[in-house]
């Protein structure tokens, strides 16, 4: 099997087998280039040694001495030839590009020998030596494991000796002298002598590049940006050419345009008289690349040509390295250069214009951490940071603000007109009001997507949460972070995107749709066939969704009404009631607060549909805690408010249930207590009406939750229709087009839906329920505990409350779409819940056909982009 591949003999396609690097360089060589010469060691290679306990195969070995055999003649050198010595590189090179995470070495070839020869041939002795000072460091380093500073401290103290200020000072006497000194260092720390064997030094260092697939930094990068471990690497070995030689050499990096603002301009830099690392370790300072204009003019002009060859022909910005020898230029290598998002944007805008890419190329570009990044505020990373703790990122963007222990303080604080931060061992619904408020949400515990990860995304807060280095002491107000103690009041800031908790206040940098994103948004909108519609709760949110170009509302939770304080207490009234007038009396008294966020929400979605969830959740999550009553109780001073306490009490056990989210809530609670669902209608209608009067266009979709039966909402669509008859006269009636559906999040539900089809004008499925149901996972229970372990011993693929699982539960979605419009052609359909603002799951959606996803309004953006990428 050809495990060898000369650069003459691969293309750009060939990145599975020959890496990022090698498929590159193997690029460039074909379209003349000026790559020096050399050969790829394929990544099949690299799983041949893995499998032969890391050795390298005799075959492998056979076909790499015939190819550094060809490498010899077209250099007319000769791998440890004392008086023409080839010398050469090696480097990795993997699929998916890892900078930096990997291992080379270059001025491989050189021994006591050879150095004379290099010497001689070039008439340059203290450049032979400097190459070979550098080989022993590289390859003491790399093949050896002696860590790098060992010889840094021997460098730093030959040159004090010596008195050279920059290592281009250093005298051949120096290296020299320095050599002896590294030789010792490799003798006592390797426990052998640095190899003379040219032969066996490229045996070694070709093993140990190999090897540096697996080391610690690979694999942590590895597993953060999703790059499979069977990938394995490549390695390049190549001949070298030397920007060390003297000042008409130089070596440098440059990207054909700014990859932090996109703008068209070269950004680099280059060092004259060095070698490709002293540019990146940070040795010496290297000069900004617009200065080579005036240093070396042609080689800058070529430079100019050969970035816009690469760019053009690769079609994207690159990040080339190159190196010039005695006023030739080289180029050791190109690859697309990373971006920050505002580059990324404006370079796909700009590639589009000047014709070089179309629209869908432009958008298949963007990713979703783009948008992250341009949609939240973020931190300034130019400042110092005091990083106390790293949590889970659970909703990006910075916040920053002072810690507050319980949700009443941050909302009594931010009255009062403070920036606060909440900080909780978890959150829950009752703290609704205190996210409210905050500017961004730590908790110690609960994973990506629990309540309060959810709620604040949802809301386009900051979140970190799991975050359980810190020790949160709520009854003491304060927080330990290590030797830390953060009391309430003090100053933090929280960075969403990465987890972070920084001591203290740091600059930010403002979030901004700006022109590049509205623009690509457009082109996002031609091509898509979903339509992306918003989850808001309230009118604030419903006018950012629209902002966001939100088509709709698809979920609005009428609970989350519920929970500002003086409806709270109309709402612990309507619960405690013990007779149907007592109930509705408190019903009476929450139809205007139901109504009013109707109306603005109505007017903010002038003309497009808003689609409202009837009660959901069970009723304890109204009611305060046990622990928490008592302690009120203890407290109480009248007998009046002791005895209200005390039904209270009485009245949080009656509701006590050992499952939940499997227990009285969504339509159940409908059917049981239908005075709840029939304030709720009549709050719907009246709105409508009172908007239809004001001359705006009115489309309510009620949704009936948890329905698993077909008999359960065709009770309570009677229930709608009822209303709407009483509601409005006739001629409203007509104008007023309300649908009523259910949301498909029982599999009950979606293996009858055609029962239920007949019943239903919509499908929404609540893939969070759907899931959790599904899988028989209770969500809150499963992030924190044996669904991280599945994630790390890769038992799912995915999290599936973050990643829809297309496999399972999506079967159930096709089935109930199919289903459902085998009796309704017309039935609309869509998706509601975490997933709708995903990309995986969106294309999912767009597969089965659904008609809509809707999502948090700062996810829509990058649905409408998901959207268009998965129907291209
Ligand atoms: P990394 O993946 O860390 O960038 P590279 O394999 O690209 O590692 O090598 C690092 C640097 O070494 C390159 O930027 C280049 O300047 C220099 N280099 C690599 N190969 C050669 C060569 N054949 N001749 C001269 N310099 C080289
Ligand atoms: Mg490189
Ligand atoms: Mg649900």
């Amino acid at each position: 099997k050809k495990m060898v591949y000369a650069f003459a003999e691969g293309n750009a396609k060939m990145k599975a087998l020959l890496g990022g690097k090698g498929a590159n360089l193997a690029e460039m060589t074909r379209s003349g280039l000026p790559v020096p010469p050399g050969f790829t060691i394929t990544t099949e290679a690299c799983h041949a040694f893995f499998q032969s306990s890391n050795r390298i195969p005799d075959h492998l070995m056979e076909q790499i001495q015939l190819d550094l055999h060809r490498l010899e003649e077209d250099t007319n050198q000769k791998f440890g030839d004392s008086s023409c010595p080839l010398l050469v590189s090696v480097r990795s090179g993997s699929v998916s590009s890892m900078p930096g995470m990997m291992d080379t070495i270059l001025n491989l070839g050189l021994n006591d020998d050879t150095v004379k020869g290099l010497a001689a041939l070039t008439g340059n002795e203290r450049f032979a030596y400097d190459c070979y000072r550098r080989l022993i460091q590289m390859f003491g380093n790399v093949v050896l494991g002696i860590e790098s500073f060992r010889f840094e401290i021997l460098l730093h103290k030959m040159m004090k000796n010596s008195g050279a200020g920059q290592d281009q000072e250093v005298t051949v006497e120096g290296w020299r002298s320095l050599i002896e000194d590294y030789k010792r260092c490799v003798k006592t720390n390797a426990g052998r002598e640095f190899p003379q064997d040219v032969h066996e030094q490229l045996k070694l260092a070709i093993e140990a590049v190999f090897k540096s697939w697996n080391n610690h930094r690979a694999q942590i990068y590895r597993k953060i940006h999703h790059i499979p471990d069977a990938q394995g690497t490549a390695v390049n070995i190549q001949s070298m050419v030397f920007g060390n030689k003297g000042d008409d050499c130089g070596t440098g990096v440059v990207f054909t345009r700014n990859p932090s603002t996109g703008d068209g301009e070269l950004f680099g830099e280059y060092l004259v008289n060095a070698q490709g690392e002293d540019v990146v370790s940070g040795v010496r300072t290297p000069q900004s690349i617009e200065t080579l204009k005036d240093v070396m003019p042609n080689i800058y002009d070529q430079l100019v040509q050969v970035c816009k060859k690469l760019e053009q022909h690769y079609r994207d910005m690159q990040d080339i390295e190159f190196t010039v020898e005695n006023g030739k230029l080289y180029v050791l290598q190109t690859r697309s250069g990373k971006r920050n998002a505002q580059a990324a944007l404006k370079l796909a805008v700009e590639f589009v214009k000047e014709g070089v890419i179309s629209r869908e190329d432009a958008l298949l570009r963007i990713e979703a951490f783009h948008l992250d990044q341009l949609l939240h505020r973020g931190i300034d990373e130019s400042k110092d940071l005091e990083v106390l703790a790293t949590g889970l990122p659970a909703s990006p963007g910075a916040a920053i603000g002072v810690a507050v222990f319980d949700a009443d303080t941050a909302a009594d604080w931010s009255r009062a007109g403070k920036q606060v931060i909440l900080v909780r061992p978890e959150t829950t619904p009752e703290d609704i009001h205190g996210v409210l408020v905050s500017e961004g949400v730590l908790t110690s515990r609960g994973g990506m997507t629990s309540h309060a990860a959810v709620v604040a995304r949802g809301m386009g807060k900051p979140c970190v949460c799991g975050c359980e280095s810190v020790r949160i002491d709520v009854e003491g107000r304060r927080m330990f972070a290590g030797e830390r103690v953060i009391e309430e009041g003090d100053w933090i800031t929280l960075d969403g995107a990465s987890g972070r908790v920084i001591m203290g206040t740091v600059p930010l940098r403002e979030a901004a749709m700006t022109t590049e994103l509205r623009e690509i948004l457009e082109w996002a909108d031609d091509i898509r066939k979903l339509r992306v519609y918003a989850n808001a709760d309230n009118p604030e949110d419903a006018n950012t969704a629209r902002g966001f170009g939100a088509e709709g509302i698809g979920l609005c939770r009428t609970e989350h009404m519920f929970f500002a304080p003086e409806r709270l207490a109309a709402m612990q009234r309507m619960i405690m009631a013990e007779t149907v007038d007592e109930r509705k009396a408190a019903l009476d008294q929450l139809l205007p607060m139901q109504q009013s966020d109707f109306e603005g929400i109505f007017h903010a979605m002038d003309g497009l549909p808003v689609t409202i969830r009837l009660l959901d959740p069970p009723l304890h999550e109204f009611l305060p805690n046990t622990a928490e009553l008592q302690r009120k109780l203890e407290d109480a001073e009248s007998t009046a408010e002791k005895a209200l306490l005390k039904r209270m009490i009485r009245k949080v056990h009656e509701l006590h249930e050992s499952n939940p989210m499997l227990g009285q809530r969504g339509c159940r609670l409908g059917i049981v207590y239908p005075e709840i669902y029939d304030m709720q209608i009549e709050a719907i209608f009246k709105a409508a009406s009172a908007c239809m009067d004001k001359g705006i266009s009115v489309l309510p979709e009620i949704m009936i939750p948890l329905v698993g039966h077909a008999a359960e909402l065709q009770r309570l669509r009677e229930l709608v229709d009822r209303a709407a008859e009483q509601e409005f006269p006739a001629d409203k009636k007509r104008d007023c087009k309300y649908k009523v559906g259910t949301m498909i999040e029982v599999p009950r539900a979606a293996l009858t839906a055609r029962q239920i089809a007949a019943h239903a004008d919509f499908f929404s499925f609540g893939t969070n329920d759907l899931t959790q149901m599904t899988f028989g996972y209770s969500r809150d229970d499963a992030e924190g505990k044996f669904l991280t372990h599945y994630m790390d011993q890769k038992v799912l693929p995915h999290n599936p409350f973050q990643v829809l699982d297309s496999e399972g539960v999506g079967q159930l979605i096709e089935l109930a779409v199919a289903a459902g419009r085998s009796l309704k052609p017309t039935l609309k359909t869509g998706l509601c819940g975490e997933h709708g603002g995903e990309k995986m799951s969106i294309a999912f959606c767009h597969e089965t056909g659904l008609d809509y996803v809707s999502c948090s309004p700062y996810r829509i953006p990058l649905a409408r982009i998901a959207a268009a990428q998965a129907a291209i």
